[in-house]
């Protein structure tokens, strides 16, 4: 018989149906890793194998992570590249990472997880594109199988070094036969197509200043050759002014069109930030459903600029977050990501020009940008972002939503702290992303509590830390050796 579990009288369930019902005083009845039954608490039963009691709290979707470089996290705040800009922060940062060990990958990998499991991330991508020293994709995947995050694994890669005209050192790049076949073998031994996968593989090559056209058209090849197994794309594309230069002076053309060129439009394809997206682009990536994820605090960080969030969901395109690398944000809040994708898209909007509106009275009126800028994104916008929209970025219609059916990933946050008084009486919702962002108390991945009373129970964080912190000093002196 399969387990059940009983989220029992929640005081707030945002389930991101598609007209966003909020219940209260709900329960949701899972069985296995599915969800099966939700509705009022009284009519639901009211015992199970494991009863999680909610009436001190908000349960939402396990949050939806589209972007990240895990390893990075042994490399956070280092200090030569704290204020550098793109391009210069990863020229100050190769080197460090030339010096990634196996061990370091998953080390790192579960120590990124973590701290994205307890603030309600049950789904996360990562884009792990060095290899250095015989690292390889499958230390990140089994440190996600130990850790129990459901996880897109992306083979990402880079071909093209100094020498040739690209940003890493020749000495971290990989062969393009190489890269094909050893990301092959991954989509063949992890990828698994089902509803309720825990594993699934990307194909990723790095940036279009770190790998060729070739091989970005030869890897779009390779993930649709798997058909119908939903195998996906991923890249970084338009993350700020340096890139699209790059991209002018050397292919003559934007990152939209260098794209659309090699194949990388379309519903199995997602890019990170497009921060520099034009109203071209975002026809285009919105008639072909190609997917974006942003990543405000990276862009803020390395002050890319602020990426058109509202005018990409305007015209139709699937957004969903990304709390980006370890080292760019240098943080890996979900919830504190929704919330800082809220507060960017009002600044955004702020620095505007003056609009000439017909307000309801039918007169003219002249709006500034701080007049409209607090609709430009809602609380409950951001929480969309951060769960049906992640969902929808990495092709996943099985996660995302408090639906009968759907996979049971939760996020439970308490309301009856310090940071919530106040607030949470008013509005459960709006409060987990106005006020300061909580940490989860409880987080349940495909029927799973792997985060409970605030604590993980799958690994040991304290030796996690511990040995992370030692691979984190040992990585720096190899760098300077
Ligand atoms: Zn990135």
């Amino acid at each position: 018989m399969e387990k059940t579990l009983l989220i029992r009288n929640a005081a707030c369930i945002a389930t991101q149906d598609d007209v966003g019902t909020e219940l209260r005083q709900a329960s949701v009845w899972v069985r296995g890793n599915t969800i099966e039954r939700m509705g009022p608490a009284a009519d639901l039963p009211q015992t199970a194998d494991v009863v999680i009691d909610a009436q001190h709290h908000v349960v939402v979707p396990g949050l939806v992570n589209t972007h990240h470089h895990m390893y990075q996290s042994l490399t956070r705040a280092i200090p030569g590249v704290q204020d550098a800009e793109l391009f210069g922060w990863l020229r100050g940062l190769y080197p460090l990472w030339a010096g990634l060990t196996p061990e370091m990958v998953f080390v790192s990998t579960q120590t990124a997880m973590a701290e994205l499991l307890l603030s309600g991330c049950t789904t996360s991508s990562d884009h792990l594109y060095i290899y250095p020293n015989g690292v390889k994709l499958d230390d990140s995947i089994h440190a996600a199988q130990e850790i129990g995050m459901r996880f897109l694994a992306t083979r990402g890669s880079m071909s093209v070094g100094q020498s040739q005209g690209g940003l890493p050192p020749d000495s971290v790049v990989e062969r393009e036969d190489a890269i094909l076949k050893d990301t092959q073998r991954l989509v063949e031994t992890y990828h698994c197509p089902h509803h309720g996968a825990m594993v699934q593989v990307g194909v990723a090559p790095c940036s279009p200043f770190s790998v060729s056209q070739d091989l970005m058209r030869l890897s779009a090849e390779l993930a649709r050759s798997f058909k119908g197994q939903g195998v996906r794309l991923h890249t970084h594309l338009a993350e700020n002014d340096h890139d699209l230069a790059y991209s002018k002076a050397k292919f003559n053309c934007t990152p939209t069109q260098y794209v659309q060129d090699l194949g990388w439009l379309g519903d199995d394809v997602w890019h990170a930030h497009c921060v520099k997206l034009d109203d071209e682009g975002i026809g285009l990536f919105a008639a072909t459903r190609t997917g974006v994820a942003h990543c405000p605090c990276s862009n803020m960080r390395l002050a890319s600029g602020i990426a058109p969030v509202r005018r990409m969901l305007n015209a139709g395109v699937p957004v969903g977050l990304g709390v980006d690398g370890s080292a760019s944000n240098d943080a890996a809040h979900m919830v504190n990501e929704a919330r800082q994708a809220l507060l960017l898209a009002r600044v955004q909007r702020a620095l505007q020009p003056a609009e000439t509106r017909i307000d309801t009275d039918g007169q003219a009126r002249t709006f500034f940008g701080c007049d409209l800028g607090p609709t430009e994104m809602t609380a409950r916008d951001a929480l969309r972002l951060a769960t049906r929209g992640g969902a929808e970025v990495l092709g996943r219609h099985d996660i995302g939503q408090i639906a009968p059916g759907m996979c049971a990933d939760f996020a439970l946050f308490r309301l009856d702290t310090l940071a919530m008084a106040g607030g949470a009486v008013h509005d459960p919702v709006g409060s987990l992303l106005l006020c300061a962002s909580p940490q989860a108390d409880h987080t349940i991945v495909n029927g799973r509590v792997v985060v409970e009373h605030g604590h993980l129970r799958t690994v040991d964080l304290p030796r996690l830390l511990e040995r992370h912190r030692h691979m984190a000093i040992a990585l720096a002196h190899k760098s300077q050796k």
